[in-house]
């Protein structure tokens, strides 16, 4: 039986060629793209499995409490606090004081409320990163805004605090969607993400997951958030 470690990397490795494949694909350059690990359902275990094999440079957590739990409270993660920690959960302002704290982006902003909430806790000398959340479809239960309002949203809140820089927009695609519907969807949005975030250093379209990844990044994603492939 291979150890768990042993798996682990496995996942990680496979993830990485299909992530590289699928961006040969399209002529894009696989460095310029980074895996978010989503950890948020791994066990410490896992994750400091990981981290202790050097491959993780950004993980995703979606609720502070827990993020707050390791990252900030638990020894054993101390070594790794060099790691960017993205929140991809939706924030309640009462979580503004310590996620803007703990975190170096924030990847599901949908309002401008909230943008304000962190911008008063963001600690001195500290630049916190956001993307705005897009909503792909019409459910109610989609988190996420109208790509229209989405882009409205991230052109006023771009310069508006000094301490908030606003990198480019996050996405979640439907479940079970084919891949002609997934593209349908993902490319008018990256097509915006260009437009809109052209003249940005460090601009990041996140898209797709463990079902969808390939699809995301050969129409533009650079930032995939993966979880339960990586931690099968
Ligand atoms: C949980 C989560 C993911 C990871 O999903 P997997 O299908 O497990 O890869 C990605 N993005 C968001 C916003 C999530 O909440």
């Amino acid at each position: 039986m291979m150890h768990r470690e042993e798996a682990l990397l496995q996942n990680y490795r496979d993830i990485c060629s299909s992530l590289k494949a699928a961006a040969e694909r399209v002529g894009r350059e696989a460095q310029k793209i980074t895996l978010l690990a989503v950890v948020k359902y791994a066990s410490d275990e896992d994750v400091l499995a990981l981290l202790k094999q050097g491959v993780l440079t950004d993980v995703g957590e979606s609720r502070v409490q827990q993020a707050w739990a390791r990252w900030q409270e638990d020894p054993r993660f101390a070594p790794f606090s060099k790691v960017r920690k993205h929140f991809i959960g939706h924030l309640q302002t009462n979580k503004a004081a310590k996620a803007a704290q703990l975190f170096d982006f924030i990847d599901s902003i949908d309002s401008p409320e909230t943008v304000r909430a962190l911008a008063k806790h963001v600690p001195a000398g500290k630049i916190l990163r956001v993307l705005v959340q897009v909503k792909l479809t019409h459910k109610q239960t989609q988190s996420g805004l109208p790509l229209p309002q989405a882009r409205q949203l991230a052109a006023r809140l771009r310069g508006a605090f000094e301490n908030i820089d606003v990198c480019g927009y996050m996405a979640v695609a439907p479940q079970g969607a084919d891949a002609p519907t997934l593209r349908a969807l993902f490319k008018p949005l990256a097509h915006a993400f260009e437009t809109d975030f052209a003249t940005h250093p460090q601009a990041q379209l996140s898209l797709g997951m463990s079902e969808d990844f390939e699809i995301a990044v050969e129409e533009g994603s650079t930032l995939p958030r993966i979880g339960s492939l990586l931690f099968k």
